[in-house]
Protein backbone atom coordinates (compact mmCIF):
# COMPACT_ATOMS: atom_id res chain seq x y z
CA UNK A 1 0.00 0.00 0.00
CA UNK A 2 1.13 3.70 -1.16
CA UNK A 3 2.18 5.70 2.41
CA UNK A 4 0.63 9.16 2.68
CA UNK A 5 1.55 12.15 4.74
CA UNK A 6 -0.59 15.09 5.83
CA UNK A 7 1.52 17.94 5.43
CA UNK A 8 0.41 21.03 8.06
CA UNK A 9 1.75 24.66 7.45
CA UNK A 10 0.16 26.72 9.82
CA UNK A 11 -0.03 30.50 9.84
CA UNK A 12 -1.24 32.92 12.07
CA UNK A 13 -4.09 33.48 10.17
CA UNK A 14 -4.40 30.09 7.39
CA UNK A 15 -3.70 26.66 7.50
CA UNK A 16 -2.42 24.92 4.50
CA UNK A 17 -2.63 21.34 4.33
CA UNK A 18 -1.90 18.70 1.79
CA UNK A 19 -1.97 15.04 1.86
CA UNK A 20 1.08 13.41 -0.38
CA UNK A 21 1.62 10.29 -1.35
CA UNK A 22 4.86 8.14 -1.75
CA UNK A 23 5.75 6.91 -4.48
CA UNK A 24 4.50 8.89 -7.16
CA UNK A 25 3.97 11.70 -5.14
CA UNK A 26 0.65 12.46 -6.00
CA UNK A 27 -1.58 15.00 -3.73
CA UNK A 28 -4.38 13.27 -3.06
CA UNK A 29 -6.25 16.67 -1.46
CA UNK A 30 -4.77 20.12 -0.44
CA UNK A 31 -6.45 23.28 0.62
CA UNK A 32 -6.39 26.13 2.52
CA UNK A 33 -8.20 27.68 6.38
CA UNK A 34 -7.97 30.98 5.62
CA UNK A 35 -8.78 34.23 8.00
CA UNK A 36 -8.19 32.09 11.05
CA UNK A 37 -8.80 34.07 14.23
CA UNK A 38 -10.71 36.98 12.43
CA UNK A 39 -14.10 36.33 11.00
CA UNK A 40 -15.44 34.90 7.47
CA UNK A 41 -13.13 32.26 8.06
CA UNK A 42 -13.37 29.06 5.58
CA UNK A 43 -11.90 26.32 4.68
CA UNK A 44 -11.19 24.64 1.05
CA UNK A 45 -11.12 20.96 0.02
CA UNK A 46 -9.33 20.59 -3.82
CA UNK A 47 -9.81 16.80 -4.26
CA UNK A 48 -9.93 15.16 -7.74
CA UNK A 49 -10.28 18.47 -9.75
CA UNK A 50 -12.99 19.41 -7.20
CA UNK A 51 -13.31 22.41 -4.65
CA UNK A 52 -15.67 22.19 -1.78
CA UNK A 53 -15.57 25.33 0.58
CA UNK A 54 -17.22 25.04 4.24
CA UNK A 55 -17.47 27.57 6.63
CA UNK A 56 -15.75 27.52 9.95
CA UNK A 57 -17.74 29.31 12.33
CA UNK A 58 -15.60 29.83 15.30
CA UNK A 59 -12.26 30.84 13.12
CA UNK A 60 -10.03 28.45 15.02
CA UNK A 61 -7.40 26.61 14.20
CA UNK A 62 -8.91 24.10 16.19
CA UNK A 63 -12.38 23.63 13.93
CA UNK A 64 -9.58 24.04 10.68
CA UNK A 65 -8.07 20.66 12.10
CA UNK A 66 -11.01 18.88 12.75
CA UNK A 67 -12.58 19.72 9.49
CA UNK A 68 -9.55 18.18 7.85
CA UNK A 69 -9.95 14.90 10.05
CA UNK A 70 -13.89 14.82 9.35
CA UNK A 71 -12.91 14.58 5.76
CA UNK A 72 -10.35 12.02 6.11
CA UNK A 73 -12.95 10.13 8.18
CA UNK A 74 -15.16 10.11 4.89
CA UNK A 75 -12.42 9.28 2.85
CA UNK A 76 -11.40 6.46 4.32
CA UNK A 77 -8.52 5.09 1.63
CA UNK A 78 -6.55 8.06 2.29
CA UNK A 79 -6.72 8.29 6.07
CA UNK A 80 -5.72 4.82 5.95
CA UNK A 81 -2.59 4.97 4.02
CA UNK A 82 -1.58 8.63 5.92
CA UNK A 83 1.72 7.03 8.20
CA UNK A 84 2.69 10.30 9.88
CA UNK A 85 2.11 14.06 9.59
CA UNK A 86 4.63 16.65 8.39
CA UNK A 87 4.65 20.29 9.77
CA UNK A 88 6.62 23.03 8.29
CA UNK A 89 7.84 25.37 11.72
CA UNK A 90 9.71 28.40 10.40
CA UNK A 91 11.86 29.26 12.91
CA UNK A 92 14.48 26.37 14.20
CA UNK A 93 16.92 28.61 16.02
CA UNK A 94 20.42 26.59 16.53
CA UNK A 95 18.29 24.32 18.60
CA UNK A 96 17.29 22.27 15.15
CA UNK A 97 19.73 21.59 12.72
CA UNK A 98 17.57 19.12 10.88
CA UNK A 99 13.94 17.42 10.95
CA UNK A 100 12.78 15.40 14.38
CA UNK A 101 9.98 13.31 15.32
CA UNK A 102 7.83 15.89 17.82
CA UNK A 103 7.99 15.22 21.47
CA UNK A 104 7.69 17.29 24.21
CA UNK A 105 11.16 18.43 24.13
CA UNK A 106 10.80 19.26 20.31
CA UNK A 107 7.66 21.80 20.98
CA UNK A 108 9.52 23.60 24.22
CA UNK A 109 12.09 23.90 21.59
CA UNK A 110 9.90 25.42 19.04
CA UNK A 111 8.18 27.60 21.80
CA UNK A 112 11.78 28.62 22.68
CA UNK A 113 12.08 29.74 19.03
CA UNK A 114 9.09 32.23 18.83
CA UNK A 115 10.81 34.85 20.23
CA UNK A 116 12.10 35.25 16.49
CA UNK A 117 9.05 34.19 14.84
CA UNK A 118 6.33 34.58 17.46
CA UNK A 119 3.38 34.87 14.95
CA UNK A 120 4.49 32.00 13.11
CA UNK A 121 6.08 29.64 16.44
CA UNK A 122 3.26 30.06 18.38
CA UNK A 123 0.87 29.42 15.42
CA UNK A 124 2.51 26.22 14.53
CA UNK A 125 2.85 24.79 18.67
CA UNK A 126 -1.50 25.17 17.77
CA UNK A 127 -1.37 23.14 14.88
CA UNK A 128 1.02 20.71 16.50
CA UNK A 129 -1.34 20.30 19.22
CA UNK A 130 -4.78 19.96 17.42
CA UNK A 131 -3.44 17.25 15.30
CA UNK A 132 -1.85 15.68 18.27
CA UNK A 133 -5.35 15.46 19.94
CA UNK A 134 -7.23 14.77 17.18
CA UNK A 135 -4.70 12.07 15.34
CA UNK A 136 -3.97 10.61 18.29
CA UNK A 137 -1.22 7.74 18.01
CA UNK A 138 -0.23 9.07 14.44
CA UNK A 139 3.30 10.32 14.62
CA UNK A 140 4.48 13.56 13.71
CA UNK A 141 7.71 15.53 12.33
CA UNK A 142 8.45 19.01 12.69
CA UNK A 143 10.23 20.30 9.18
CA UNK A 144 12.14 23.59 9.83
CA UNK A 145 12.71 26.44 7.40
CA UNK A 146 16.09 27.82 8.88
CA UNK A 147 17.58 23.84 9.58
CA UNK A 148 19.77 23.49 6.14
CA UNK A 149 21.47 27.11 6.82
CA UNK A 150 22.94 25.53 9.73
CA UNK A 151 26.06 24.59 7.86
CA UNK A 152 27.05 28.46 7.73
CA UNK A 153 30.66 29.30 9.06
CA UNK A 154 30.69 31.20 11.67
CA UNK A 155 32.02 34.30 9.98
CA UNK A 156 29.25 34.19 7.79
CA UNK A 157 26.21 34.07 10.19
CA UNK A 158 27.44 36.55 12.42
CA UNK A 159 26.64 39.86 12.59
CA UNK A 160 29.32 42.36 13.00
CA UNK A 161 27.60 43.85 16.54
CA UNK A 162 29.10 42.72 20.12
CA UNK A 163 29.75 39.43 20.11
CA UNK A 164 28.09 39.57 23.92
CA UNK A 165 24.68 40.04 21.93
CA UNK A 166 25.28 36.95 20.47
CA UNK A 167 26.57 34.89 23.29
CA UNK A 168 23.27 36.40 25.31
CA UNK A 169 20.77 36.46 22.54
CA UNK A 170 21.35 34.30 19.95
CA UNK A 171 21.20 37.30 17.81
CA UNK A 172 22.57 35.76 14.43
CA UNK A 173 21.74 35.13 10.45
CA UNK A 174 19.65 32.47 10.83
CA UNK A 175 18.31 32.24 6.67
CA UNK A 176 14.72 30.85 5.36
CA UNK A 177 13.78 28.56 2.27
CA UNK A 178 15.70 25.70 3.31
CA UNK A 179 13.20 23.10 2.80
CA UNK A 180 13.29 24.59 -0.46
CA UNK A 181 17.01 25.02 -0.81
CA UNK A 182 17.79 21.33 0.66
CA UNK A 183 15.23 19.83 -2.15
CA UNK A 184 16.78 21.96 -5.17
CA UNK A 185 20.11 20.57 -3.87
CA UNK A 186 19.05 16.60 -3.88
CA UNK A 187 16.74 17.40 -6.97
CA UNK A 188 19.96 19.14 -8.79
CA UNK A 189 21.98 16.01 -7.72
CA UNK A 190 19.42 13.69 -9.38
CA UNK A 191 19.87 15.47 -12.43
CA UNK A 192 23.45 16.32 -12.55
CA UNK A 193 24.92 14.25 -10.06
CA UNK A 194 28.30 16.09 -10.59
CA UNK A 195 26.84 19.01 -8.86
CA UNK A 196 26.59 16.80 -5.32
CA UNK A 197 30.94 17.82 -5.84
CA UNK A 198 30.38 21.52 -7.23
CA UNK A 199 29.50 25.32 -5.81
CA UNK A 200 25.65 25.86 -6.61
CA UNK A 201 24.07 29.52 -6.45
CA UNK A 202 20.02 29.46 -5.99
CA UNK A 203 17.75 32.45 -6.01
CA UNK A 204 14.07 31.46 -4.15
CA UNK A 205 12.11 34.11 -6.23
CA UNK A 206 8.44 34.40 -4.98
CA UNK A 207 6.92 36.76 -2.65
CA UNK A 208 9.21 35.77 -0.24
CA UNK A 209 13.04 36.15 -1.87
CA UNK A 210 16.15 34.67 -0.98
CA UNK A 211 18.81 33.43 -2.44
CA UNK A 212 21.91 30.42 -0.93
CA UNK A 213 24.93 29.21 -1.81
CA UNK A 214 25.77 25.36 -1.69
CA UNK A 215 28.82 23.64 -1.63
CA UNK A 216 29.08 19.88 -1.95
CA UNK A 217 25.42 20.09 -0.92
CA UNK A 218 25.90 21.99 2.17
CA UNK A 219 24.53 25.65 2.60
CA UNK A 220 27.50 28.32 2.93
CA UNK A 221 25.53 31.38 2.93
CA UNK A 222 21.96 32.49 2.42
CA UNK A 223 20.57 36.14 2.23
CA UNK A 224 18.01 36.00 4.58
CA UNK A 225 18.79 37.03 8.26
CA UNK A 226 17.60 36.70 11.63
CA UNK A 227 14.25 37.20 9.86
CA UNK A 228 13.09 36.85 6.03
CA UNK A 229 13.00 40.83 5.88
CA UNK A 230 16.96 40.80 4.92
CA UNK A 231 18.16 40.26 1.79
CA UNK A 232 16.40 40.31 -1.70
CA UNK A 233 13.65 43.25 -2.46
CA UNK A 234 10.73 41.19 -2.20
CA UNK A 235 6.47 41.77 -3.01
CA UNK A 236 5.96 43.83 0.21
CA UNK A 237 9.52 43.20 2.45
CA UNK A 238 12.02 46.00 1.61
CA UNK A 239 14.86 43.35 1.66
CA UNK A 240 18.46 45.16 2.97
CA UNK A 241 18.36 48.47 4.38
CA UNK A 242 21.02 50.96 6.42
CA UNK A 243 19.32 50.08 9.54
CA UNK A 244 19.69 53.54 10.29
CA UNK A 245 16.64 53.83 8.20
CA UNK A 246 14.69 52.63 10.87
CA UNK A 247 15.00 55.66 13.28
CA UNK A 248 14.75 57.79 10.46
CA UNK A 249 11.63 56.44 8.95
CA UNK A 250 10.27 56.18 12.91
CA UNK A 251 11.10 59.69 13.25
CA UNK A 252 10.17 61.41 10.52
CA UNK A 253 6.65 59.26 10.85
CA UNK A 254 6.19 59.44 14.37
CA UNK A 255 5.48 55.88 14.60
CA UNK A 256 7.50 53.16 16.38
CA UNK A 257 9.66 50.63 15.77
CA UNK A 258 8.12 48.01 15.63
CA UNK A 259 5.37 49.74 13.13
CA UNK A 260 8.50 50.63 11.25
CA UNK A 261 9.53 47.53 10.48
CA UNK A 262 5.51 46.08 9.98
CA UNK A 263 6.24 48.68 7.13
CA UNK A 264 9.76 47.52 5.60
CA UNK A 265 7.56 44.40 5.81
CA UNK A 266 3.98 45.03 4.40
CA UNK A 267 4.21 48.03 2.89
CA UNK A 268 7.87 48.04 1.17
CA UNK A 269 8.86 45.85 -1.48
CA UNK A 270 7.45 45.18 -5.34
CA UNK A 271 4.35 47.00 -4.07
CA UNK A 272 6.07 49.62 -2.09
CA UNK A 273 8.31 50.69 -5.26
CA UNK A 274 5.46 50.31 -8.40
CA UNK A 275 2.38 51.77 -6.33
CA UNK A 276 0.30 49.23 -8.12
CA UNK A 277 0.83 45.78 -6.96
CA UNK A 278 3.64 43.34 -4.69
CA UNK A 279 2.84 40.69 -7.69
CA UNK A 280 5.33 40.24 -9.98
CA UNK A 281 2.69 39.26 -13.13
CA UNK A 282 0.77 42.08 -12.69
CA UNK A 283 3.87 44.04 -12.46
CA UNK A 284 4.78 42.05 -15.94
CA UNK A 285 1.36 43.38 -17.49
CA UNK A 286 1.80 47.31 -16.23
CA UNK A 287 5.47 47.01 -17.99
CA UNK A 288 4.10 45.72 -21.07
CA UNK A 289 2.07 48.37 -21.20
CA UNK A 290 4.45 51.45 -20.84
CA UNK A 291 4.05 51.62 -16.86
CA UNK A 292 7.72 53.09 -15.89
CA UNK A 293 7.44 52.55 -12.34
CA UNK A 294 6.05 48.93 -12.71
CA UNK A 295 9.63 48.59 -14.65
CA UNK A 296 11.80 50.37 -12.19
CA UNK A 297 10.34 48.10 -9.92
CA UNK A 298 10.87 45.03 -11.38
CA UNK A 299 14.72 45.52 -12.25
CA UNK A 300 15.29 47.22 -8.84
CA UNK A 301 13.98 43.72 -8.02
CA UNK A 302 16.49 42.63 -10.74
CA UNK A 303 19.48 44.34 -9.48
CA UNK A 304 19.02 43.52 -6.14
CA UNK A 305 18.92 39.51 -6.76
CA UNK A 306 21.83 39.41 -9.01
CA UNK A 307 24.12 41.52 -6.38
CA UNK A 308 23.15 39.12 -3.96
CA UNK A 309 24.08 35.97 -5.82
CA UNK A 310 27.19 37.53 -6.33
CA UNK A 311 27.64 38.17 -3.07
CA UNK A 312 27.08 34.13 -1.93
CA UNK A 313 28.91 33.07 -4.26
CA UNK A 314 31.77 34.49 -2.47
CA UNK A 315 31.22 31.47 -0.24
CA UNK A 316 32.01 28.79 -2.60
CA UNK A 317 35.07 27.00 -4.31
CA UNK A 318 34.17 27.36 -7.89
CA UNK A 319 30.48 28.36 -9.65
CA UNK A 320 29.20 25.78 -11.74
CA UNK A 321 25.53 25.94 -11.40
CA UNK A 322 23.01 28.53 -11.07
CA UNK A 323 18.97 27.46 -10.20
CA UNK A 324 16.10 29.67 -10.59
CA UNK A 325 13.40 28.47 -8.51
CA UNK A 326 9.59 29.52 -6.62
CA UNK A 327 6.55 31.71 -8.37
CA UNK A 328 9.30 34.08 -10.11
CA UNK A 329 12.23 32.28 -10.59
CA UNK A 330 10.28 29.42 -12.50
CA UNK A 331 7.62 31.77 -14.38
CA UNK A 332 9.15 34.90 -14.89
CA UNK A 333 11.90 34.49 -17.99
CA UNK A 334 11.81 38.82 -17.81
CA UNK A 335 13.64 38.78 -14.48
CA UNK A 336 15.54 35.72 -14.94
CA UNK A 337 17.17 37.76 -18.04
CA UNK A 338 17.68 40.45 -16.59
CA UNK A 339 19.36 39.29 -13.29
CA UNK A 340 21.75 36.76 -15.75
CA UNK A 341 22.53 40.35 -18.01
CA UNK A 342 23.11 41.76 -14.38
CA UNK A 343 26.14 38.64 -13.74
CA UNK A 344 27.70 38.56 -17.02
CA UNK A 345 30.94 39.30 -15.27
CA UNK A 346 30.58 36.29 -13.45
CA UNK A 347 30.60 34.23 -16.38
CA UNK A 348 27.04 33.62 -15.99
CA UNK A 349 24.82 33.42 -19.73
CA UNK A 350 21.76 32.04 -20.83
CA UNK A 351 20.00 31.32 -24.30
CA UNK A 352 17.35 34.20 -24.71
CA UNK A 353 15.71 31.64 -26.41
CA UNK A 354 15.80 28.89 -23.96
CA UNK A 355 15.05 31.14 -21.13
CA UNK A 356 11.49 32.78 -23.38
CA UNK A 357 10.47 29.23 -24.26
CA UNK A 358 11.29 27.63 -20.91
CA UNK A 359 8.13 24.91 -20.28
CA UNK A 360 5.96 25.55 -17.04
CA UNK A 361 6.73 23.17 -14.25
CA UNK A 362 9.52 21.32 -15.82
CA UNK A 363 13.18 21.07 -14.81
CA UNK A 364 14.92 22.75 -17.04
CA UNK A 365 18.58 24.41 -18.86
CA UNK A 366 18.41 27.57 -19.77
CA UNK A 367 22.52 28.23 -20.33
CA UNK A 368 23.88 27.33 -23.91
CA UNK A 369 25.29 23.96 -24.01
CA UNK A 370 28.91 25.00 -23.98
CA UNK A 371 28.39 27.22 -20.61
CA UNK A 372 31.26 27.08 -18.01
CA UNK A 373 28.22 27.81 -15.45
CA UNK A 374 25.31 26.01 -16.18
CA UNK A 375 21.53 28.12 -15.43
CA UNK A 376 18.74 25.93 -14.37
CA UNK A 377 14.92 26.08 -13.67
CA UNK A 378 13.89 23.92 -11.33
CA UNK A 379 10.54 23.68 -9.60
CA UNK A 380 10.46 23.36 -5.97
CA UNK A 381 8.69 21.41 -3.95
CA UNK A 382 8.37 22.09 -0.47
CA UNK A 383 5.40 19.48 0.23
CA UNK A 384 7.21 16.80 -1.10
CA UNK A 385 10.55 17.07 0.94
CA UNK A 386 8.44 17.21 4.11
CA UNK A 387 6.79 14.33 3.18
CA UNK A 388 10.18 12.27 2.51
CA UNK A 389 11.81 13.94 6.13
CA UNK A 390 8.08 12.55 7.74
CA UNK A 391 8.13 8.78 6.46
CA UNK A 392 12.37 8.47 6.80
CA UNK A 393 12.02 9.60 10.27
CA UNK A 394 9.10 6.85 11.00
CA UNK A 395 10.90 4.19 9.25
CA UNK A 396 13.98 4.82 11.15
CA UNK A 397 12.12 5.14 14.34
CA UNK A 398 10.63 1.33 13.71
P1 LIG B 1 5.19 32.37 -2.08
O1 LIG B 1 6.44 33.02 -1.58
O2 LIG B 1 3.93 32.99 -1.56
O3 LIG B 1 5.21 30.85 -2.04
P2 LIG B 1 5.26 31.94 -4.96
O4 LIG B 1 6.49 31.13 -5.00
O5 LIG B 1 3.96 31.26 -5.24
O6 LIG B 1 5.15 32.79 -3.63
O7 LIG B 1 5.44 33.13 -6.02
C1 LIG B 1 4.49 34.11 -6.20
C2 LIG B 1 5.03 35.11 -7.21
O8 LIG B 1 5.27 34.44 -8.46
C3 LIG B 1 4.06 36.26 -7.51
O9 LIG B 1 4.77 37.49 -7.54
C4 LIG B 1 3.56 35.90 -8.90
O10 LIG B 1 3.17 37.04 -9.64
C5 LIG B 1 4.79 35.26 -9.51
N1 LIG B 1 4.41 34.49 -10.69
C6 LIG B 1 3.67 33.37 -10.75
N2 LIG B 1 3.46 33.02 -12.06
C7 LIG B 1 4.09 33.95 -12.82
C8 LIG B 1 4.26 34.16 -14.23
N3 LIG B 1 3.72 33.33 -15.12
N4 LIG B 1 4.99 35.22 -14.63
C9 LIG B 1 5.54 36.06 -13.74
N5 LIG B 1 5.42 35.92 -12.40
C10 LIG B 1 4.71 34.89 -11.94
Amino acid sequence: MNKSVLIINCGSSSLKFAVLTTPGNDVLVEGIADRLGIDDSSITFKHNGTKNTLPLTDSSHRQAVTEIKNWLDQHESIQESIVGIGHRIVHGGETFTSSVIIDEDVVKGIEECARFAPLHNLAHIKGIKESQNLFEGLPQVAVFDTAFHQTLKTEQFLYAIPMDLYNRHNFRKYGFHGTSYRYISQELARVAPESASQGVIVAHLGNGASTCAIQNGKATDTSMGITPLDGLMMGTRSGSVDPSLVSFISNAENISCDETIDLLNKKSGLLGVSEISSDCRTLEDAVFAGDERAKLALDMFASRAAKSLASVATTLDTLDHVVFTGGIGENSDYLRGKICESLRALNITINSEKNSNAPRGENCIISDETANVKVWILPTNEELMIAMDTISLIEQAH
